[in-house]
């Protein structure tokens, strides 16, 4: 039986399986909380982008805040892709994983000034510029430098990507990017400074976006400043559409990436733009549905109103639920036959915020394994340690193999560097 999501994830009897491996066996292998992450899921999402890309000139920068483990950067450096960083720490990843710093582009409204510069050092191939006052600091920076740093603007379509508020970017009053109605002019002032080579134009509208008007709505924005911005001299080379394509985390019906990327190059060819480098930054769509979080039943507490199954793992290695009310789906990894009973299922985090999921009808004893599905996108990358909780291990499978990818934290790691005070 397939779950949403993804078919490399999927029971074989009563067994959940990723790939050729049971996740009960995983869990049982590494411990638990564990992450693990399907290859063959990441390289068949990214397929879909790269089927309607072909022939075109482009590159597909992973917006590496989604995952940042240097084995999954490593994944997709070995297929080709560039990065979207959005700090100095992400460009250390990306070297480390063997990525190429000529295919990063370097997003995020707060750039520093040592992050200008060691991107400019390390050869980054564009800085996406959210304000004015990025763009005079970063030509500032270029020239002490003896550089030139290449840039797009970030602008802001004011399109409604009909996505949480919290993950909506494009809107009038969200932090990012340069209003439509300014971009103009923050051009002229950018082709006029001596430390900044205009390269393009970008746009990010949000994420976990479901439908595929908004994302042509952004575009026909973005082509009418490009066209502003041409009929006063300045030459823009490639179109950086950005990311946030959704996931099926529950009953969402997103397009898949191939088709909408082909409805918005074939928007593209008919405003007659279709010879420009095309610039893709997806994130979540890449790895989302590719990885599962692994938990351990500790107890079930059974109560009047509610009943609560707690778990092994918690609000710091899972975050959506806690800071979106995010719905994720929960399912044992070895179904039994029993009748389910409803439960919330929490972590141990002194907070009650801390659930992963609310009302979910569960047949599970104490020992049992939980996989809590599409985790595989803003899990690991947005983990904490709250309560002193060292962070998930995980593990990385293809076929019947796993590779442990990062160790499990211990105690004496969450806590080196700290010091005692003297006397
Ligand atoms: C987060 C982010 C992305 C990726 O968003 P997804 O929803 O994960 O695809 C792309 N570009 C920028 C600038 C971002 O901040």
């Amino acid at each position: 039986m397939s779950l949403p999501g993804s078919p490399h994830i999927a029971y074989r009897g009563r067994d959940l399986f990723i790939e050729d491996i049971a996740l009960a066996d995983l869990a049982r292998r590494f411990g638990t909380p564990l992450y693990a992450y399907s290859r063959a899921a990441m390289l068949a999402a990214l397929a879909g982008y790269q089927r309607a890309l072909a022939g075109r000139e482009h590159l597909i920068c992973y917006a590496m805040k989604a995952n940042s483990n240097l084995a999954v950067l490593q994944t997709f450096a070995r297929a080709g892709c560039g990065f979207d960083i959005v700090s100095g720490g992400e460009l250390e990843r990306v070297l480390a994983a063997g990525g190429d710093a000529a295919k990063v582009v370097f997003s995020g409204v707060g750039k520093t000034r040592a992050e200008m510069a060691r991107a400019l050092q390390a050869g980054v191939a564009c800085f996406n510029v959210e304000s004015e006052g990025e763009l005079e600091l970063l030509s500032q920076v270029a020239l002490q430098l003896g550089r030139t740093a290449r840039i797009s603007l970030r602008v802001n379509p004011d399109v409604d990507a009909k996505t949480h508020p919290y993950i909506s970017t494009g809107l009038k009053g969200n932090k990012f990017g340069v209003a439509h109605e300014t971009a103009l002019a923050v051009y002229r002032r950018a082709a006029a400074l001596p430390g900044i080579e205009v390269a393009g134009i970008d746009c990010h509208i949000g994420s976990q976006i479901t439908e595929t008007g908004p994302y042509l709505d952004a575009l026909d924005r973005v082509l009418d400043l490009v066209e502003a911005v041409e009929s006063h001299g300045i030459a823009l080379q490639h179109l950086d559409l950005g990311g946030g394509l959704g996931i099926t985390y529950t009953d969402e019906q997103p397009p898949d990436a191939e088709a909408l990327v082909r409805a918005m190059l074939a928007r593209i060819d008919a405003r007659g733009h279709g010879q420009r480098k095309i610039l893709l930054e997806p994130g979540r769509s890449l790895v989302g549905n590719a990885g599962v979080l692994l938990a351990e039943v500790l107890y079930l507490k059974p109560g009047g109103s509610k009943s609560f199954c707690v778990v092994d793992a918690a609000m710091n290695d899972l975050m959506r639920p806690a800071m979106y009310e995010a719905w994720m789906g929960i399912v044992p990894c070895t179904q039994r036959d029993e009748p389910a009973q409803t439960f919330d299922v929490v972590g141990p985090v002194c907070e009650s915020g801390d659930w992963l999921g609310r009302e979910r009808h569960l047949a599970v004893r104490p020992g049992d394994t939980l996989a809590v599905l599409s985790a595989g996108a803003y899990g690991m990358s947005m983990a904490s340690n709250y309560n002193t909780r060292g962070r998930a291990a995980e593990v990385l499978v293809s076929g019947s193999e796993a590779w442990m990818i990062r160790e499990r934290e211990t105690a004496a790691e969450l806590f080196r560097g700290e010091r005692l005070l003297p006397g």
